[in-house]
């Protein structure tokens, strides 16, 4: 399973597709891509292999930023439906993950009352709940925070506003997920397999901690809002 994402000038369904491949090493079975752009966004998911999804993938669909996911099921049997991305009732959020949100059934019973949840998986009640506190709020940043403060498990998440193609929202638990630099162009991913071809120099992301990844910069915080600096690193890896 595994996650990237990318915010930059070029076409991002082609990066997606192409780091997901380079993903495909640790194992899933479903896979999804959303992408932004003035057009709206558009999504595409699908069981099975890339080479399905590339196929289903509307070539004329033009974007610089979106999110990608290859699932292996924990929530909810491997089926379209069930594959990420997933998206908040109202479809302004969208939202992938790796992991396991133990606190699921909690946090649905306490906050997600009366939603109607259009998967069996435990990844969609975070992008649920993103849409109430952002109701709660009407601050994205602080929803994603308060979102993430809530969570109990193991994540990699990447979010994304239907109203906001400058953001893409990352946060990271005990999942694997890192953050690669570009000039004018930022990326996020499980592994740096996946973004090899674009960078070498990544920002390590920890625990409990949220980025905010914009086409020309990216900004680490606590959960309460506070900014980490953190100096990024070069990969040594042949691609
Ligand atoms: N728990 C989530 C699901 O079953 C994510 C699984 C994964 O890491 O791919 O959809």
């Amino acid at each position: 399973c595994g996650i990237v994402g990318y915010i930059g000038q070029n076409d991002t369904k082609e990066i997606l597709l192409n780091g997901l491949e380079k993903l495909e090493y640790r194992g899933y079975d479903s896979a999804g891509i959303a992408v932004l752009s003035d057009n709206g966004l558009d999504m595409f998911k699908v069981k099975g292999r890339i080479a399905v999804l590339r196929d289903k993938v509307d070539n004329t669909v033009e974007s610089t930023m979106g999110i990608g996911h290859t699932r292996w099921a924990t929530h909810g049997e491997p089926s379209e439906e069930n594959a990420h991305p997933h998206q908040s009732v109202s479809g302004r959020f969208t939202l992938v993950h790796n992991g396991v949100i133990e606190n699921y059934y909690e946090l649905r019973d306490e906050y997600l009352q009366g939603i109607h949840l259009a998967s069996e998986t435990d990844t969609e009640v975070v992008v649920q709940l993103m849409e109430v506190m952002y109701n709660k709020t009407q601050d994205v940043a602080e929803a994603f925070r308060r979102t993430v403060a809530l969570l109990k498990g193991s994540y990699a998440l990447a979010l994304i506003d239907q109203q906001d193609q400058e953001t893409i929202y990352v946060a990271k638990n005990k999942s694997p997920l890192l953050v690669g630099l570009g000039e004018g162009f930022n990326l996020v991913a499980s592994d740096a397999m996946a973004t090899l071809k674009e960078t070498d120099r990544y920002l390590e992301i920890h625990d409990k901690e949220i980025v905010i990844v914009n086409r020309d910069y990216v900004e680490i915080q606590k959960l309460d809002g506070v900014a980490v600096e953190r100096e990024p690193y070069i990969a040594e890896i042949d691609a």
